[in-house]
């Protein structure tokens, strides 16, 4: 026998049962975001390889080591998008947004990053991503925060804590770099080969290192917080004062480095417990200046991004709801029955029922089962003897009560019947 074929490694199916789910967290995103402002934008899943490594940085592990990068038939480098925030930035240029007025978004939809796969990291994943451009001021970056907790607060996702940083400037954050790779060139015995590595180039992300001998190594390190420009501690002191105002519990986590190279002054995580080592379920921080960076308008930005297969691990108290269930089973005994009982089923749909039917020829007692299965509201029987007569047999099947219907007027009869008890 041959071996049967599976899905890539790495990127999960999700089968209808879930994606109930996926979707109540969907509508609740766009239903929040829209009451801050923000409206849809879609993006192509391929972009120009160039576009990542512009914006994401080419010393970062994204574009290192986890983009599925390929060439087009003309030669051009591609990649499958690993982020959100490049592409939207992209977009807003291309199509000259700032013309517009529009200048908060928000994108659902799917990334892909080579990682290895475990609980709650996959090859194939879903993200929900905010950016708001062109706004300055340390109340936005407060709002953002409060909008990620709000959202999770309303899908049932508890016992997560938001976690705040700053990255400084171009003012501060150089001056810092030299002296956090003096203090790391003088410890490079206690260094993993990657930390030894990021020091010339990236050696914030040695504080993300989860090799134990490095954490030792950089517990000593200096702080980009205690480095601060002016501007940049005026501004996280606003951001505080803000969260606190609008009673957003955090923590200030000054260890805190992003993945990616484009962040200024505001960082921030939310992270959990209750995903071991995949404890960050969203991230985002300022990024003013990358928008000028790829040849658009020097407008500052904002964003983060929450991982869905995360917070559908954490998700509880989620019922879901019944809207699927089917309202009416068509039991059809007999090609002239089967034949007008397909012309019924269209017609009962488009009044706006739900409608089933076994397309096969089955036994009367068959099919009863079947409507049983699916969870009919009432089965419409109708056979020879109700055709010649032009009436059906209505079961309501939660009740057990059979009664008789004219053709005629059974429509409408039961989408009032169905649709007034729901
Ligand atoms: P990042 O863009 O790396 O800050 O990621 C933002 C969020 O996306 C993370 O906090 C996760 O919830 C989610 N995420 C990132 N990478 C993965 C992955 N490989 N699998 C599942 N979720 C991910």
């Amino acid at each position: 026998m041959r071996q049967s074929l599976q899905a890539v490694r790495g990127m999960m199916d999700i089968l209808p049962d879930e994606v109930e789910k996926w979707r109540f967290i969907e509508e609740r995103a766009r239903n929040l975001f829209r009451r801050f402002g923000y409206r849809e934008i879609r993006t192509p899943l391929l972009e120009a390889t160039e576009l990542f490594a512009r914006s994401i940085g080419e010393a970062t592990d994204i574009v290192e080591k986890e983009m599925y990068t390929f060439y087009d038939a003309k030669g051009r480098s591609i990649s499958l998008r690993p982020e959100a925030t490049a592409s939207i930035i992209r977009a807003f240029i291309q199509h000259q947004l700032h013309t517009t007025g529009d200048r908060k978004f928000f994108l659902l939809g799917p990334m892909f990053r080579h990682e290895r796969p475990q609980k709650g990291r996959y090859r194939q994943f879903h993200q929900i991503d905010v950016e708001a451009f062109g706004i300055q001021d340390p109340m936005l970056d407060a709002e953002l925060m409060f909008m990620a907790r709000s959202f999770l607060d309303e899908i049932g996702v508890k016992e997560v804590s938001l976690e705040v940083n700053t990255l400084g400037c171009s003012v501060c954050r150089p001056g810092f770099r030299t002296v956090l790779q003096d203090y790391l060139n003088a410890n490079v015995d206690h260094l993993c080969p990657d930390c030894v590595r990021r020091i010339p180039k990236n050696p914030l992300r040695c504080f993300d290192c989860k090799v134990p001998q490095c954490k030792e190594a950089l517990a000593e390190a200096p702080l980009l917080i205690n480095f601060l420009c002016q501007k940049c501690l005026s501004h996280f002191e606003s951001v505080k004062s803000y969260l606190e105002q609008l009673s957003v519990p955090y923590v200030v986590n000054p260890r805190m480095v992003r993945g990616l190279d484009y962040y200024v002054r505001t960082a921030f995580e939310i992270v959990t417990t209750h995903l071991g080592a995949q404890n960050a379920v969203g991230g985002g921080g300022r990024y003013d200046g990358l928008m000028k960076d790829l040849g658009g308008p020097d407008l500052p930005g904002i964003g983060f991004a929450l991982g869905i297969e995360r917070i559908m691990l954490l998700m509880s108290g989620y019922q879901p709801s019944r809207e699927n269930d089917v309202d009416v089973y068509l039991v059809l005994l007999g090609d002239s029955a089967r034949r007008k009982g397909f012309q019924i089923a269209q017609e009962l749909r488009k009044k706006g029922l739900s409608v089933e039917m076994d397309y096969d020829p089955k036994s009367v007692k068959s099919q009863m089962r079947s409507a049983d299965r699916v969870g009919a509201t009432v089965s419409v029987i109708i056979g020879d003897n109700e055709l010649e007569q032009s009436i059906a047999q209505v079961r309501f099947m939660k009740e057990g009560i059979q009664r008789i219907y004219e053709l005629s007027d059974m429509a409408a009869e039961l989408v009032d019947i169905i649709k007034g008890a729901k």
